[in-house]
């Protein structure tokens, strides 16, 4: 892949990363602990379940972290835009969609089948 090709990629992740820590942040507010709440059992079992999104959002955004921080190192050694199963070169309309992917699309699908 060009260098030109490489740092828009590049620009893309950083810019999907900035996103992700700023969102995270808003995150960050103290989630109460639902025995601590007064009020009736509908309030705390709604509080629990915000809670328990609110993890889930969590854990999300710090494999997409991951996969974001995986594919800025794969730039740096030039191998980004390289299916790391086949090796094969990832089409361009996919990663313009997911440049975090680190599939083609034909191992992605024979990976989740
Ligand atoms: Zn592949």
């Amino acid at each position: 892949m060009q260098q030109k090709e490489l740092e828009r990629y590049k620009a893309l992740l950083l810019a999907k990363r900035r996103e992700l820590l700023n969102g995270k942040a808003g995150l960050e507010a103290p989630v109460p602990a639902a025995g601590v709440l007064r009020g009736d059992v509908a309030d705390q079992a709604a509080a629990a379940v915000e809670a328990d999104l609110q993890v889930r959002l969590r854990q999300t955004d710090s494999r997409l972290l991951r996969a974001i921080d995986e594919g800025l190192a794969r730039i740096d050694r030039r191998t980004f835009g390289a299916c790391t199963a086949c090796g094969k070169p990832i089409t361009t309309a996919r990663l313009d969609a997911v440049p975090w992917t680190r599939l083609c699309r034909d191992c992605k699908e024979g990976q989740s089948s």
